[in-house]
This record gives structure tokens, C-alpha cells and sequence, in this order.
């Protein structure tokens, strides 16, 4: 058994499965202190975060619906190419890395993206 590759919280040092960083500010945190940070999740907070995917279950909401005009555009490029990495996304969407990162993190919990290694690079690619 292989495990995942983890890579260690600049902040309180806990081995976070690669996929699951969260960057900002060219640093590599755990989900936790990049909250702690100040990066709320703004656009998803009446969902609460932890009960998304069932109000959207419970709402029958599926794929990108439910979702603001630009986590839809985000998925949906992802979608088209397949896979795409960070720098791609702010590029295509004028976005800074701290408001990608929120908008990746509501996609994540939503459980329509994932973050997938391929040689040196993390891609964004979807869920399924
Ligand atoms: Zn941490």
C-alpha cells in the first residue's frame, strides 16, 4: 500500500495529504490555519460549510448547480480541459490567489473538484 504524499503546515506543522493544502501567501497550510488566517469562506456561508453536500443533496441540487456564476466558470473549464492548475484559474479568471484558493476550497467541500499530483505539478480535476 502506498500512502499519499503529505506535506507539512507551515503554521502548526501537521501532515496534510498533498491534495489537500491550501496556499496563500506563498505559504503551504492545513485547511485549519488557513481559516485561522482569516480566509473565511465567504460565498458559501449560509450553507455552512460542513453541510453542504447535504443541503445540496437535500435541495436536489447536482453537478454545478446551486453554485455563483464563478465556481460554474471554474468547473467548468476544469471540465473542458480536463484538469487545470492555479496559475491557470487566476489567470483565466483575474483572481487573486486567496480569492481562488476560497472559491477551490467551496468546489473541494462541494465535492466537485480535487486536487490530483501529476509529476511536479497539482492539477485541479473534478470530483468523480
Ligand atoms: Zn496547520
Amino acid at each position: 500500500m502506498k500512502l499519499a504524499n503529505t506535506i507539512k503546515c507551515q503554521k502548526c506543522g501537521t501532515a496534510v495529504p498533498e491534495d489537500e493544502v491550501m496556499m496563500t501567501e506563498g505559504k503551504t497550510l492545513c485547511e485549519d490555519c488557513y481559516f485561522d488566517m482569516g480566509h473565511k469562506i465567504r460565498v458559501c456561508d449560509p450553507w455552512g460549510e460542513r453541510s453542504k453536500k447535504i443541503f445540496r443533496e437535500s435541495h436536489g441540487l447536482t453537478g454545478t448547480e446551486g453554485l455563483t456564476d464563478l465556481q460554474k466558470g471554474i468547473y467548468e473549464l476544469i471540465e473542458s480541459q480536463g484538469k487545470a492548475t492555479r496559475q491557470q484559474l487566476q489567470e483565466n479568471f483575474s483572481l487573486s490567489a486567496t480569492e481562488l484558493e476560497n472559491q477551490i476550497a467551496i468546489l473541494r467541500h462541494c465535492q466537485l473538484i480535487k486536487g490530483r499530483r501529476e509529476e511536479d505539478q497539482v492539477y485541479l480535476v473534478l470530483w468523480e
